[in-house]
């Protein structure tokens, strides 16, 4: 999976504070040594294929098709909700066995929530 460079949002788009709920409150962890250095706390982060249910199925195994990344937070002032980051990849579809109502895979690519 071809990741690119990531397109950050530093700062609530609704009033500019920019001190995200998740992210501080995973300061506060790491500085108490109970959460590796290097990650990053959020209210959410997915990954995976863009794809349509429907056609999915018969698209094929090796297939390139294009990818997603997004993180997002709560602004700790107003209460927003909203992507700190947001990455376009693109990959392909691999044989990993699916797993009913579970997540789907591209090479490269960590698993998505279902539907
Ligand atoms: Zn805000």
């Amino acid at each position: 999976m071809e990741l690119n460079k990531p397109k950050e949002f530093n700062k609530c788009p609704n009033c500019k504070h920019n001190e995200p709920f998740f992210k501080r409150l995973g300061e506060k962890l790491k500085a108490k040594g109970y959460a590796t250095p290097t990650y990053d706390f959020s209210l959410d982060m997915k990954m995976g294929p863009v794809i349509d249910e429907k056609t999915w199925p018969k698209v094929p195994y090796g297939a390139e098709v294009p990818g997603f990344m997004f993180v997002t937070d709560i602004c700790e002032n107003c209460g927003t909700v909203y992507a700190r980051a947001i990455m376009e990849a693109s990959g392909k579809k691999s044989l990993d066995i699916p797993i009913p109502g579970g997540p789907r895979r591209v090479t490269g690519l960590g698993p998505i929530g279902k539907g």
